[in-house]
């Protein structure tokens, strides 16, 4: 990416600079690599009229759907085409390794693929009504929906939610993240590419707060899907409130992750630590509060020290690189306050805590690999979402207590467990107040899984064979055919 290239607005099918465009940064050195679009509310309207005229007048929205499927594939193999160029744009605006934004854009493939597969299997049903009537229920898509994107998964978030909206005929305005939209930019050029009609997928970069009320109170706007942290979360919750406007909430998490007495060590050492510093533990469901069984807390975390220790920390895009920076400067600074706080609360740093080590990283956001014991379970830091490479470690001695430390507080994203004993496993996924959960494996989803958060960490589910159909409005049908009455 050259440090002049511009991403504008995509509104009606073309690019277009705003009057007023930002420098993104490289994450890993501070220095500038693009300048952006700054959207106002005037762009937004212009982004919502643009959605609502391709909604009307183009065909997407109407026929049996293979049209849309057919143009998402193309989508989906232009993306796969040109797989290596997108993963390395996002990791240079966003900071994650090119072995990380590879799996991103490889995912999106694959959702566009999935939800392709279903645009055409979009159905009502008849139900039978007493008398000489014909009842049926019609599915329709619901007009323009508005997306709103967070940084940390800057495309395959995006996606998750525009890819099933656009199978179901919808129309769409994407807002990506300010600090990261250059693939959605990208991709949405790529989309007129595959035939996707111009105005059908418009993207407006720019400031939430000034962007958000601006296209969930136009009138044109019928859902809107938000992946973000729960304070933002519950502003567009409010926002869609006025309207009434369905709304789907992806927010934050403060996920468990407990490893019983007969878990394999090994592989649930190298699952907690892909948990927590995958992405540099900027993930909605990083694993970031582990609870251990007191008979293995000291060999786990002599373990877990070691992987944190051997961990490369680079630029995202050198090959080698085995964590990456954090998104921002501000991110860093986050992460940091809040290793302070554990600190100060009487946390034990295991590891990390600090800033990386090495002299050329210091103009890039990395922060070591932290792992933190003896943390009080009152302590901000054990509760908050840090979104960083910092683990609070437990320790229990009953599954009751783990049960209890894993379910409290005010998130329900998604909790793992590590242990051999199959019994012990279905029963703490049934324990465990979460929307997602998963054994002997560290976070992974598909895009047939679904993937929602229980509690304060959302409302709704992303992804799987219901998606599509959750950007639709059911309409029932009912036909008086007027037949005459049957003698006798
Ligand atoms: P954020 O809430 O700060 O921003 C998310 C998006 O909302 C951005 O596009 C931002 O510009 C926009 N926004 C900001 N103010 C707004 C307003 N007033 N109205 C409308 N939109 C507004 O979140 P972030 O810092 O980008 O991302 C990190 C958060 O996202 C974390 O809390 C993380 O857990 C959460 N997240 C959740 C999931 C999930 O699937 N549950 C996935 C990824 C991230």
């Amino acid at each position: 990416m050259a440090a002049d290239a511009t991403y504008g607005l995509v509104i009606g099918g073309v690019e277009s600079e705003a009057a007023e465009t930002e420098a993104l940064l490289d994450p890993s050195t501070n220095r500038p690599i693009a300048r952006v679009a700054v959207g106002t509310p005037e762009d937004a309207r212009q982004a919502m009229e643009s959605a609502q005229a391709a909604f009307e007048s183009s065909d997407w929205a109407g026929g049996d759907g293979t049209k849309r499927s057919r143009a998402l594939l193309r989508l989906a193999h232009l993306l796969e085409e040109q797989q290596e160029e997108f993963a390395r744009s996002e990791t240079q605006n966003m900071g994650k390794t090119l072995r990380e934004s590879r799996i991103d854009v490889g995912f999106v493939v694959r959702t566009l693929e999935y939800v392709a597969g279903l645009a055409d299997k979009i159905q009502g049903e008849t139900i039978p009504v007493p008398g000489s009537r014909f009842n049926y229920t019609v599915r329709e898509p619901l007009g323009v929906t508005v997306h709103i994107a967070p940084w940390n998964y800057p495309l395959l978030l995006a996606m998750r939610s525009v890819a099933p909206a656009l199978a179901a005929g919808n129309t769409v305005v994407l807002k990506p993240a300010s600090l990261t939209p250059v693939t959605a930019v990208r991709l949405a050029r790529l989309a007129r590419a595959a035939g996707i009609p111009d105005g059908v997928l418009n993207v407006v970069p720019g400031p939430g707060g000034r962007l958000g009320a601006a296209l969930l109170r136009d009138p044109r706007c019928r859902s809107v899907s938000f992946t973000g942290s729960g304070e933002v979360g519950r502003t567009v919750a409010a926002l869609a409130a006025e309207r009434l406007l369905p709304a789907m909430l992806e927010l934050g998490g403060k996920s468990p992750v407990v490893v019983l007495p007969d878990a394999d060590l090994d592989r649930a050492a190298r699952g907690v630590a892909q948990g927590i510093f995958g992405n540099a533990g900027q993930m909605c469901w990083a694993g970031s509060r582990l609870i251990v069984h007191e008979s293995v807390r000291t060999p786990l975390l002599d373990k877990l020290r070691g992987i944190a220790e051997a961990m490369r920390l680079g630029p995202g895009a050198e090959e080698g690189s085995e964590m990456g920076p954090l998104v921002s400067r501000g991110q860093e600074r986050r992460v940091l306050e809040y290793v302070e706080v554990a600190r100060a609360d009487g946390g034990q740093i295991v590891t990390g805590g600090t800033k990386a080590s090495r002299a050329e990283l210091a103009e890039g956001n990395f922060v070591a690999p932290t792992v933190v014991a003896d943390l009080p379970e009152g302590s901000r830091a054990a509760r908050e979402e840090i979104f960083g490479p910092v683990l609070a470690t437990f320790a229990f001695r009953e599954v009751e207590d783990a049960v209890r430390l894993a379910n409290q507080g005010p998130y329900g994203l998604f909790a793992a467990v590590w242990t051999r004993d199959l019994a012990t496993a279905h029963t703490l996924a049934r324990r465990l107040d979460a929307g997602m959960v998963v054994v002997n494996e560290p976070p992974l989803t598909f895009p047939q899984t679904p993937f929602g958060g229980f509690k304060e960490s959302g409302l709704g589910s992303e992804q799987g064979s219901h998606v599509v159909e959750g950007y639709t409005r059911v309409k029932n049908v009912l036909v008086n055919v007027g037949l005459p009455k049957r003698k006798g």
